[in-house]
């Protein structure tokens, strides 16, 4: 009998070929393949599990739901979870933050919240044209991919249309509003476009932060012209970066904001599309799908709401981490100047920049070698990404920077090793 994965799982599965075990239980942040084998989890299924995995409480609320026979599949019926999700979104999260959104339960995933914002924004002004940046990322459906920044475009076999990418902040550009960057958005001789989708911190682009002055004045381009302003809080919201919303900090009021990954708190699929309520101008069914009320993600998310966002306790420790991550990211980068390292981060969201081809990729295998999950990102995998549950343990975190610290030591700094890495890449 050949292996099952290797008979029939595709060639375009891809996590399985960085982390090759089988993995069967995951509890807070450890997971543990099936000889029982232990790792400490700094990836998070991709940012789907702020909480960490199996949270005790959501994990009652989901079997009692099971239990008494809740409905699993609801469409966009009313149910009780629905309502749930409802009122306390609207109580712990909207209201205290002035935010007088309405929500569209867009779909089981990121890149369906993000098809339903553009589709949004180009019925609302008529225009079809959308801006998005260099590195960013929104999913794999078309319209989604079409606004992926260069790297993470894949080839989709039709060409990307109506979509126009520009530079993401660099640091470095004048910050004065009215500055010629945003000249597509100012109309420079052509139509001001429908919207603008921004990462607020670029994920997959490889941990790129926006600061809150670009952020403002993006913001107020988009006033200035009537274009609508996305905000793609897919990866950085639900706390990632310490508030709720990755662009509370800025102090900006997006139009419209989708949410997905660690929304329903415990890895299970959910998406939101929130927007103005003079956006919401859907007619009933103009925009469907069937996975649009998984009752057990439902409940999940509204007592993931209830759990985390009903007081500040959450993003607190979000501040307490993100000053330890980057003490100890400093301290790691300090020992191997020979790297070129930058850090950069936010909240619970890190990378470390390695300018050698291979380096993060090495990094994320020892680490793996040594008992931690991490990824790469970036347009060239040059990125070593760090994202932890919120809710890790300090002891937990430290060990983590340790190991992490240990990988990146192991990294041979002689150039002979580099001239190997390169033909094992050729070959
Ligand atoms: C992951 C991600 C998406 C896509 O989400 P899926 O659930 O994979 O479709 C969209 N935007 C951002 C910023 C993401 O990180």
């Amino acid at each position: 009998m050949p292996n099952a994965f290797d008979h029939l799982d595709s060639n375009v599965s891809n996590y399985c070929r960085q982390w090759p075990v089988v993995f069967d239980r995951a509890v807070g942040s450890h997971l543990y393949d099936e000889s029982g084998r232990a790792w400490l989890d700094f990836f998070t299924g991709a940012g789907a599990l702020n909480y960490g995995h199996n949270h005790p409480d959501l994990k009652k609320a989901l079997l009692a739901h099971l239990e008494r026979d809740g409905l699993v599949q609801g469409l966009d019926m009313w149910t009780g979870p629905r309502r749930l999700l409802l009122s306390t979104l609207d109580e712990v999260v909207l209201r205290p933050r002035g935010l007088d959104y309405k929500v569209q339960f867009s779909g089981p995933a990121g890149t369906t919240a993000v098809e339903a914002a553009l589709k949004l924004a180009r019925k609302i002004t008529g225009r079809r044209r959308v801006v998005g940046f260099v590195n960013g990322f929104h999913g794999m459906t078309l319209g989604a991919q079409s606004l992926a920044g260069s790297a993470r475009r894949h080839d989709t076999g039709v060409p990307p249309r109506d979509t126009v990418l520009i530079p993401f902040d660099d640091g470095t550009t004048p910050s004065a509003p009215g500055a010629d960057r945003w000249a597509v958005l100012d109309g420079d001789g052509t139509d001001p476009p429908a919207a603008v989708v921004v990462e607020t911190v670029q994920g997959e682009g490889g941990v790129n932060v926006a600061r809150a002055e670009w952020l403002r004045s993006l913001s107020a381009a988009c006033r200035r012209n009537g274009v609508l302003l996305i905000v793609d809080d897919v990866q950085m919201g639900c706390g990632r970066t310490g508030p709720f919303f990755s662009f509370e900090a800025a102090g900006v009021r997006p139009d419209i904001v989708c949410l997905s990954k660690s929304l329903s708190g415990y890895g299970l699929p959910l998406g939101l599309t929130l927007f103005r309520r003079e956006l919401d101008r859907w007619r009933p069914g103009e925009h469907s799908g069937t996975f649009r009320g998984v009752g057990p993600a439902l409940l999940t998310a509204a007592r993931a709401l209830e759990l985390f966002w009903a007081d500040d306790a959450l993003a607190d420790r979000t501040a307490v981490n993100a000053a330890v991550l980057a003490r100890s990211l400093a301290d790691i980068a300090g020992r191997r100047p020979d790297l070129d390292p930058v850090v950069r981060g936010r909240g619970m969201v890190w990378g470390l920049a390695l300018r050698r081809p291979g380096d993060a990729a090495a990094v994320a295998r020892e680490a793996f070698r040594r008992g931690l999950l991490v990824e790469t990102a970036g347009p060239r995998d040059e990125v070593v990404k760090l994202m932890p549950a919120l809710t890790i343990p300090a002891d937990e975190l430290a060990r983590g920077l340790r190991i992490l610290a240990d990988a990146v030591d192991a990294l041979p700094g002689a150039p002979v090793a580099r001239r190997q890495e390169q033909e094992g890449m050729l070959a």
